[in-house]
């Protein structure tokens, strides 16, 4: 029984991807079979994995297919995904390509289930799906939405950090209650925490209050290291596995563990 977590803030810098990662990682390095979905246009959870965003999409040639390739083409998302560097992580990789999917779904009856339709057809078992959603809440991030068991939403510590929630917060009910009746908030993460500014003292408090034991007990530290790593094509858990924003991450990955194990029983 694998349960899928979509990662989701239509607000853009506050570490979805990070998370995605870096959650993804960890999971995986503590023997859990993972998959990672990169639905974002911007592809940068798979660059992030080292993986070359130019050397993938059916559209391109020779590419190796995509998210896009799956979604748009049919292409069959067990030849899709692929094994990554690191053990136990697979991916299934986007690029710009996906950009043009938002219009090509447009038109289509079920149009925000594909993801869940091409899912639910993988022959291959994973513990773990998490799916990295673009900045918006379009139809790519809503097929991650009827695709998934549970939300994570990364809040950044920093000025409006609750600005957009309550609309996300909508658009999940919404889902609720037309297209996945079993969708539930999994985890609220905090991000970019700096203990040297008030503010994010602050935002804590809001976000507590507003999720309360939703929110993960574990609060991300601002730490280069994590922002470092995507340019090196590595999560930051395998970058450098002992600074402090890795160790924030595998404590995560724990919570996301006994969150699944919750969730199936
Ligand atoms: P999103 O996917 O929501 O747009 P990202 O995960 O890409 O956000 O993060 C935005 C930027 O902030 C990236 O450059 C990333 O490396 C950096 N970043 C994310 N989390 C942290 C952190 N805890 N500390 C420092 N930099 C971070
Ligand atoms: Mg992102």
């Amino acid at each position: 029984m694998s349960t899928v977590y979509a990662v989701v803030n239509q607000k853009g810098g506050v570490g979805k991807t990070t998370s995605a990662v870096n959650i993804a990682a960890s999971l995986a390095q503590a023997g859990q079979r993972v998959l990672l979905i990169d639905l974002d246009p911007q592809g940068n959870a798979t660059s992030g994995l080292g993986v070359d965003k130019t050397a993938i999409g059916l559209q391109n040639g020779s590419g190796h297919p995509s998210t896009y390739d799956v979604l748009i083409n049919d292409y069959p998302i067990d030849q899709a995904v692929f094994r990554t560097e690191i053990e136990n992580l697979f991916l299934l990789p986007s690029n710009l390509d996906l950009a043009g999917a938002e219009v090509e779904l447009m038109p289509r009856m079920a149009r925000e289930s594909y993801l869940k339709r091409s899912l639910d057809t993988l022959s291959e078992a994973f513990d773990f799906t998490l799916i990295d959603t673009p900045p918006s809440l379009g139809l790519l991030t809503l097929n991650g939405l009827v695709a998934a068991h549970a939300v994570i939403i990364p809040i950044q510590c920093e000025y409006y950090a609750l600005e957009g929630v309550s609309q996300l917060m909508r658009t999940v009910d919404l889902v609720q209650r037309h297209l996945n009746p079993g969708l539930t908030i999994g985890l609220v993460i905090l991000t970019m925490y700096d203990n040297r500014v008030k503010l994010s003292q602050q935002v804590v408090a809001e976000v507590k209050q507003a999720f309360r034991e939703k929110v993960a007990r574990t609060i991300v530290p601002r730490n280069v290291r994590l922002s470092e790593a995507p340019s090196h094509g590595m999560p930051a858990i395998i970058y450098d596995p002992r600074s402090r924003g890795a160790q924030a991450y595998r404590d995560i990955a724990q919570e996301v563990l006994q969150n699944g194990k919750a969730r199936v029983g």
